[in-house]
């Protein structure tokens, strides 16, 4: 096969000017600089203080010694001990119903088609490319010496070769990649000075009519709505701050041509991110994908399939960077392929994919290897007539148990192996003994504490009668086993502003009553019995009490809030009561009143990131050791220091939401949704996690809401279906290409009910001495999140510029070590790109242009301190999202069926004025109308008759009883379904001011923050390959 990925021809090979002064920012490469070397790696997100403990469970253990003896390999690449050949004539009790076809792997190894490359034929004079890419011709037409073919479409060779033009008379400059280019006017080392802010308001920016895309249609497999004029293409400056750069940007050379007589390079010859997914859903997309070969790569997290665990864990709870590691460290080194495994333990499976199987040893608790304390699990290979088995990750010899012995069959496996889920599956669960619990004893079931600041704001907005009102039902609905018939959770409740509330809803009492904390120095729960209750015994009280904090609280002038005294009692209410659980703090206002933990007004962009966050480090490491999570809704009208307050949820599994202006009328339905969604999210309690690795590779580093007290075990008060843990890992010895590379996630926590548990995922990735097989099995998303969370991680202990030139680099790096090691040989300007990471290049810009990574003293730092923290627990489908939104024409709606209109690439060109467009990336959701949207479907969605009706002030759409406003209720519903966050509906009309914020969204193109395009940006990568590999 060849290993030739994805071809450019010569528009990428020339160095620009503007991107020269990119390059000089980076520099020669650094072999020292990437991801993993990130200075001390507990200085930045493991834990703020040391000496939190957790009461010791035997849940730790020293580290695998010694390599496997030879001969024991219990893979190889054609005898899989772990899936079934044929599974349909297996008796396997424990599995659902099989799917329909399920009997053989259901699902073909994946292999990328071969990519041969489209040999460069055009002239390729510097001065020629240079001038190609400078003056291409209008989006959708060829110029002479291209051939159509090299569009890129499904399944085809993936080329991008810029239309061939006459030279223009006007460049002069064109030199050869990798050296030097002076810099911009403005730049200095690489990096534009300071700049003043873009103008808000657009006067020029609005873009001309865009002619019809055959990509969109392609696409929608719609034809363009009615109203749809093509139009020849009038591409002006694209936004207002399209000239201008920041400290890091990536001063296009494109960009920087002024003069609306600037052409644009055609967009549909670069790697379209849209057309991976589409090529991935058809070809994966409904298929069930079994999980019974080791090193499989998985379909995307954008495909829709139906998986079935045959003994590797799901892409639901695993995916990988690479589902093939390098064999020895000098080969990482050398493809600085970073090799992490995003983790979500809690994941929410489809109701038709089967739940986790409970495994109970009774009183001997789960199997685990002796020296490892690995456990039992699909890996571990039985011998000697199954009297005993070798462990898959330390190759340690351990007696079977007695009571768990059975004898093998013809081909040395156990006559029990598929009626037996830690022995077939690649997840599932053990019930916990009371040496796993804290203290020995079993633990009771979570509680959950609402908190609620009744301050003068939030009692005049009306938010704490919304929220108590709220509560009367929710309550109802908290989480519970299957099997049972109501939740074990209890429920508390306590009220602040600078003192403290609490209050006692015992069921015996008539009403409630309420203890008045004002000692907040030294916070004290002074009640036990009655604080915490079942709110089915204590209904009456409860909703009495609810119907009271609105009235109580009514002629409050107080306005000065306290904020870490109120996790203190939470924590040291659930700490007396002996349970976890969770807090669910409504808070507004940056806590001023005098008590520990006050803060003050420092929007100071000098300040973030330092040690003034390690205000909460107390509080923060005391929640932790005694399982209380703390769930925290901010409703800020200014700064709140969400770097600060955000910590303690950050660290403590917790989930931050933020409603910036909260207003009632507006903002509920986006609150309370969130609101409910959590409190009903199942949950895992007092987690603890750990992941082991076969001999030869270990995990280094950790990435997500948790709370590191030493190198290896990751603390979670709590960690619910929508957290996400990125762990990376390094060798440290080479690996066995015959015996893989194992990885066993275990985690340890308190379920819902009260019952400890363990939940087990088991993946095997393969290794190869090839690197062309590493490169083959990555897996951009899973990428992406590793590379967002590094970075975000990364900001707290470094330069901003240095985090984003190591980010640049890297992918410079992969892709040039890729291009010299796997590709066939061809002209250096040939810029080529590894299939599986082919569209890297665009979500790393998208990472780089992120509000946390872009630097701009006119973004709040509460909302990249907000960012930073929802990303760092993400998991992948979150993060693939979140950088590369999702924008859905829907004008031309399949109106009888039930499909979604197929995505359209993120960029203005692919918006039409006669069209009305969909944009969703998990936290904001835009509905973008052009000026001669159809009245029809004005009429259908709004029931207004024309565009200036339209009101942009409502945040969702009215309920219709027609197909347009149907379809597009199902589809906002689809779309919102899986969120962790409940997206509030922007409606956006073209060419008035909301628009800026919406272009924000359209991420392949340049922003206004002057983030460079995804071309701009090809080519400074480009340029990086070039002086890697000169
Ligand atoms: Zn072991």
């Amino acid at each position: 096969m060849s290993q030739q990925g994805y071809v450019a021809a010569p528009p990428y090979s020339q160095s620009q000017p503007g991107i020269g002064g990119f390059s000089a920012g980076f520099g020669p490469p650094n072999s020292s600089l990437h991801y993993g070397h990130y200075g001390d790696p507990n200085s930045s997100y493991s834990a703020p203080q040391p000496g939190v403990s957790k009461s010791t469970v035997p849940f730790g253990s020293s580290a695998p010694a010694g390599p496997p003896p030879p001969g024991t390999h219990q893979f190889s690449q054609t005898n899989f001990q772990n899936g079934p050949s044929t599974p349909g004539q297996q008796p396997h009790r424990f599995q659902g119903p099989p799917p329909p076809s399920s009997t053989g792997p259901s699902y073909p190894p994946y292999s990328h088609q071969s990519q041969p490359a489209y040999p460069n034929t055009a002239s390729t004079s510097p001065t020629a490319q240079l001038a190609n890419q400078l003056n291409s011709m209008q989006i959708n037409s060829y110029g002479p010496g291209t051939t159509p073919s090299s569009r890129m479409s499904s399944g085809h060779p993936a080329s991008f070769q810029g239309p061939q033009l006459p030279l223009p008379t006007q460049q002069q400059i064109a030199l050869p990649p990798g050296s030097q280019v002076p810099p911009p006017a403005n730049n200095v080392n690489g990096l534009c000075a300071q700049p003043s802010l873009p103008p808000v308001a657009r006067q020029d920016g609005i873009p001309g009519p865009v002619p019809p895309d055959p990509n969109l249609q392609q696409l929608s497999g719609q034809p363009p709505g009615p109203g749809y004029h093509p139009q020849p293409a009038n591409y002006g400056p694209q936004m207002a701050g399209s000239q201008l750069s920041y400290p890091g940007a990536f001063p296009g050379g494109l960009a920087q041509l002024p003069g609306p007589q600037q052409k644009k390079l055609d967009p549909d010859s670069i790697p379209s991110p849209i057309q991976v997914i589409e090529n991935d859903k058809a070809s994966r997309g409904g298929q069930i994908y079994a999980t019974n070969t080791r090193g499989q790569v998985p379909p995307l997290v954008t495909t829709d399939c139906v998986i079935q665990d045959q003994g590797h864990a799901s892409p639901r709870y695993i995916r990988c960077t690479t589902y093939c590691f390098p064999s020895s460290s000098d080969m990482a080194k050398q493809a600085r392929i970073p090799l992490a495994a995003v983790i979500q333990p809690f994941a929410i499976v489809p109701p038709n994919e089967t739940p986790l199987y409970v495994v109970n040893h009774g009183e001997t608790g789960p199997i685990r290897c002796n020296r490892c304390k690995a456990y039992m699990c699909p890996f571990m290979q039985f011998i000697e007539g199954g009297r005993r088995y070798q462990c898959g990750f330390c190759s340690c010899i351990n007696d079977v148990p007695p009571f768990f012995f059975q004898h093998l069959d013809h081909i040395g496996r156990r006559v029990d192996h598929y009626e037996r889920p830690e022995l077939s599956l690649g997840s599932y669960e053990y019930v916990a003994t009371l040496d796993y619990c804290r203290n020995n004893k079993p633990p009771k079931p979570p509680a959950y504490i609402f908190m609620i600041d009744v301050s003068y704001r939030n009692i005049n907005s009306g938010l704490v009668k919304l929220i108590c009102d709220e509560l009367k039902t929710l309550l109802d609905k908290l989480p519970r086993e299957e099997q049972e018939e109501s939740s074990a959770i209890r429920v508390g409740f306590v009220t602040y502003n600078k003192v403290l509330h609490f209050f006692n809803v015992k069921s015996s009492l008539a009403q409630p009553q309420m203890m008045v904390v004002s000692d907040v120095g030294e916070v004290f729960v002074p009640l036990l019995d009655g604080f915490l209750v079942n709110f089915q015994e204590s209904r009456s009280v409860v909703i009495n009490l609810l119907d009271q904090i609105p009235e109580m609280f009514a002629d409050t002038n107080e306005s000065e809030t306290i904020f870490a005294p109120v996790i203190q009692a939470g924590m040291e209410a659930l700490k007396a009561a002996e349970c976890a659980g969770k807090l669910f703090i409504f808070h507004s206002s940056l806590p001023t009143a005098e008590a520990p933990g006050k803060l003050r007004n420092r929007d100071d962009k000098k300040l973030l990131n330092t040690d003034k966050e390690k205000v909460f480090s107390t509080p923060t490491r005391d929640c932790v050791a005694n399982g209380c999570c703390v769930n925290l809704f901010l409703f800020p009208n200014q700064y709140v220091d969400v770097a600060s307050m955000g910590l303690v949820t950050m660290y403590t599994g917790g989930t931050l939401y933020k409603y910036n202006n909260f207003q009632l009328d507006a903002d509920s339905p986006q609150f309370l949704s969130d609101l409910r969604k959590d409190v009903e999210k199942k949950t895992g309690f007092d987690a603890i996690m750990r992941v082991r690795t076969s001999t030869g590779f270990r995990a280094t580093d950790f990435f997500g809401a948790i709370y590191m007290n030493n190198t290896t075990d990751v603390e979670m008060a709590a960690v619910d279906c929508d957290k996400a843990v990125t762990v990376e890992f390094k060798h440290d010895d080479k690996l066995n290409e015959d015996s893989g590379a194992l990885i066993q996630c275990a985690v340890l926590y308190t379920s819902i009910s009260g019952q400890r548990r363990l939940r087990i995922h088991n993946i095997g990735l393969n290794c190869s001495s090839q690197l062309a097989d590493v490169y083959k099995t990555c897996e951009t998303d899973a990428l992406t999140n590793f590379f967002a969370k590094s970075a975000f991680k990364a900001i707290l202990s470094q330069p901003l510029k240095m985090v984003r030139e190591i980010l640049v680099n890297q992918t410079a790096h992969m892709l040039a070590c890729y291009r010299k090691n796997c590709a066939s040989p061809s002209a250096v300007s040939q810029l080529i790109l590894p299939d599986a990471m082919k569209v890297l290049p665009v979500y790393v810009n998208c990472l780089l242009k992120s509000c946390v990574l872009v630097g701009r003293p006119e973004i709040p730092t509460d909302e990249r301190a907000y960012h930073r923290q929802l990303v760092m627990s993400m998991g992948v489908a979150d993060t693939q999202l979140f950088f590369y939104p999702r924008l859905l024409p829907i004008h031309s709606l399949d109106l009888k069926g039930d499909t979604v209109p197929g995505a359209l690439r993120c960029s203005e060109e692919r918006l039409s004025e006669g069209g009305a467009f969909l944009l969703a990336n998990g936290l904001s959701m835009f509905l973008w109308l052009g000026v001669s949207t159809p009245p029809e479907l004005i009429q259908g969605l709004f029931n207004v008759p024309s565009f200036a009706h339209i009101s942009t002030e409502a945040t969702s759409l009215p309920d219709l009883d027609n197909p347009f406003s149907k379809k597009l209720k199902s589809i906002l519903e689809h779309i919102q379904s899986r969120k962790p966050y409940t997206m509030k509906l922007i409606i956006v009309k073209q060419r008035e001011q909301p628009e800026m914020l919406f272009r924000q969204f359209l991420v392949e193109d340049k922003s206004i923050y002057g983030g460079a395009s995804y071309v701009d940006f090809l080519c400074c990568v480009h340029k990086e390959i070039c002086q890697l590999l000169s």
